[in-house]
């Protein structure tokens, strides 16, 4: 585990899979492969569709499951005419903890800007949730040599407003859009070099206790088999986990990754 008082947090995004029958089995079988152990190394969260967020909160609740609901997107404003849309209040009345904001797949299907992922993340944050703020590059940004630079200016535009303090307990999920879903992954050495960027960059803005601090996830194309190599790396302090957190085995194994590093 990467040698830093930052406690990791595994994130499953289950996008758009299972329906509510599904979810509440898909819970029921996390739960019964995690042990106490596992809770106390690392944080776990799991992102269900918003038709299943009610179902998986009852059984955590009546469970007394230590994993964090979480949802995969909010709209930015509380209330109002936005047929279709959830408000951050509605999310915060599920107990939901974590918010993915600026997922790749928004920002490229639903042409999702810095200035929308910034509005989301202030109002998660005001509604008392913890925003996951996504950022990466595409592969033609990396292979012409403009994967920092754009990196960098989704950071500075979805945190824009933010204080010191606020970032340093949120989350950043650094997910190359060329690793989502298409079972490439980062070298553990690329990853950490751009969470590494991500953290400078942070204590380049808002100072070095907030980048000790804040949690930098790496996403794409994580596996049990290749989680705690990626997590052994300095800056990365857990995964945004899509497909492989459908699985409930493949998940907890992902969870459990501390148990596979030397
Ligand atoms: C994601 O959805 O954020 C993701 C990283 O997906 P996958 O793990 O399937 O690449």
């Amino acid at each position: 585990m990467a040698s830093n008082d930052r406690k990791p947090l595994i994130s499953g995004n289950w996008k758009m899979n299972h329906n509510h029958f599904e979810a509440i089995q898909t819970i029921q079988k996390l739960a019964y492969a995690l042990d106490k152990d596992d809770y106390q190394a690392v944080d776990v969260s799991v992102h269900p569709p918003f038709t299943d967020l009610r179902s998986v909160q009852t059984v955590i609740q009546a469970d007394d499951i230590p994993v964090a609901l979480g949802a995969q997107n909010v709209h930015q404003a509380a209330n109002g005419a936005f047929t279709g849309e959830i408000s951050p209040t509605m999310l915060q009345k599920l107990d939901v903890t974590y918010v993915i904001v600026g997922h790749s797949e928004r920002r490229e299907l639903f042409g999702e800007t810095d200035e929308i992922v910034n509005a989301k993340a202030k109002a998660v944050l005001a509604a008392g949730m913890t925003p996951i703020v996504c950022c990466g590059e595409t592969l033609a940004e990396r292979n012409a040599g403009h994967a920092e630079s754009k990196v960098a200016g989704q950071i500075s535009g979805s945190l824009a407003g933010l204080d010191a303090v606020t970032i340093g307990d949120l989350v950043i999920a650094y997910e190359p859009i060329w690793a989502i879903g298409t079972g490439e992954t980062a070298t553990p050495d690329d990853a950490q070099q751009m969470c590494a960027h991500i953290r400078s960059l942070v204590m380049s803005e808002w100072g070095s206790t907030t980048a000790a601090s804040v949690r930098i996830q790496y996403g794409g194309s994580v596996k049990p088999g290749n989680a705690s190599e990626l997590m052994g790396q300095p800056d990365i302090d857990g995964a945004l986990v899509g497909g492989a957190s459908l699985d409930a085995g493949d998940f907890a194994r992902i969870v459990k990754f501390p148990l596979y590093q030397a």
